[in-house]
């Protein structure tokens, strides 16, 4: 079978896979340090960070892996990654 040159993977593929099970560290959001900037939600690669009633940023856990990019992101040190009980 032909395959073409390189390949895309498309943000919130984890929708039909569930990722949530594989992670290894949780992003906990500090509310009290968000400035509702927005950051989280654009760089998640699972797309997997909703805004609640208040414009505050949280995350669906079935589908978050863990990769930490919303705590490298923000500006504000608003994401602790605390290490999954399982
Ligand atoms: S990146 Fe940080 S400050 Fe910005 S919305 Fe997310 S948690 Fe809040
Ligand atoms: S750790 Fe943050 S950026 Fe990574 S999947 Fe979970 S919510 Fe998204």
């Amino acid at each position: 079978m032909a395959m073409g040159l390189g390949c895309t993977a498309r943000p919130g593929r984890s929708r039909e896979n569930k990722t949530g099970s594989w992670r290894v560290f949780r992003p906990v959001f500090v509310h009290e340090k968000c400035t509702r900037c927005g950051m989280c939600t654009t760089v998640c690669p699972e797309g997997c960070i909703m805004e609640d009633e208040e414009g505050l940023p949280v995350t669906d856990y079935d589908y978050c892996k863990g990769c930490g990019l919303c705590a490298e992101e923000c500006p504000s040190e608003a994401v602790e990654m605390t290490k999954e009980e399982k």
